[in-house]
């Protein structure tokens, strides 16, 4: 069984939604750098101001702010039994760094999950996309509504979108994501770690899909 597990695609493809499942029934950590991110930005913190026009644009945060970032959020997680990351590594020089870390940990990567679906599939599912801003949980008008309208099913409170989900910094993510994450396919691929799925379906069907490679 695979537990060492990074997810790998583009933005709004299901990352987010998938990982949390797979984080509760295998009971490791969920983590995501974008959501740590975030949080840093509503916290307002001084590390905050470095990297918010980035993130506002759409654009990546520079590898070397972001990898000493990442290795501050990591230090806080017990990886031992596994972990599911969401969002980095987003470059091949991040890539490396994770490895690094990692090892010093005595951990690795065993299972890259690359999710794929068209890029129409994806626009629609970005601007349908809702957040809690309290814990995380993520929602989509469309194909996975909350129970009560606009309130999490989980905390109560009122979802929001993600600034960063507005059409004109959308398309700037996708572009960004071919650019700099995309080469990651071929990297983990050569590392024999790539696990490409299909993501279009429904949210059971597509864990379906996971579980039964990572079982394999
Ligand atoms: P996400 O929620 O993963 O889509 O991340 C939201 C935004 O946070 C991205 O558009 C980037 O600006 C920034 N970000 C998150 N993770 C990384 C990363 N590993 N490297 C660089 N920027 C990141």
């Amino acid at each position: 069984m695979r537990t060492h597990i990074v997810l790998l695609g583009l933005p709004g493809v299901g990352k987010g939604t998938q990982g949390q499942r797979l984080s509760a029934r295998m009971n490791i950590p969920f983590i995501s750098s974008g959501d740590a991110l975030r949080n840093e930005l509503a916290r307002h913190t001084e590390i905050a101001e470095e990297f918010e026009k980035y993130m506002n644009a759409g654009l990546l945060v520079p590898d070397d702010i972001v990898e000493e970032f990442i290795a501050d959020m990591l230090a806080g997680y017990n990886l031992k039994k596994g972990f599911v990351f969401d969002g980095f590594p987003r470059t091949v020089h991040q890539a490396g760094f994770v490895n690094g870390y990692l090892a010093s940990r005595n951990t690795a990567i065993d299972a890259v999950l690359y999710l794929v679906a068209p890029d129409e599939e994806i626009i629609k599912r970005i601007s349908g996309r809702r957040v809690c801003p309290k814990c995380g949980a993520v929602y989509n008008i469309y194909f996975n509504p909350p129970k009560e309208d606009e309130k999490c099913d989980i905390c109560g409170t009122k979802l929001v979108q993600r600034d960063d989900d507005k059409e004109e910094v959308v398309k700037n993510r996708i572009k960004v994501y071919k650019e700099s994450t995309h080469p990651l396919v071929d990297y983990y691929n050569n590392l024999g770690l790539l696990y490409e799925i299909n993501a279009v379906g429904t949210v059971d069907a597509v864990q379906n899909r996971i579980e039964a490679i990572l079982n394999g």
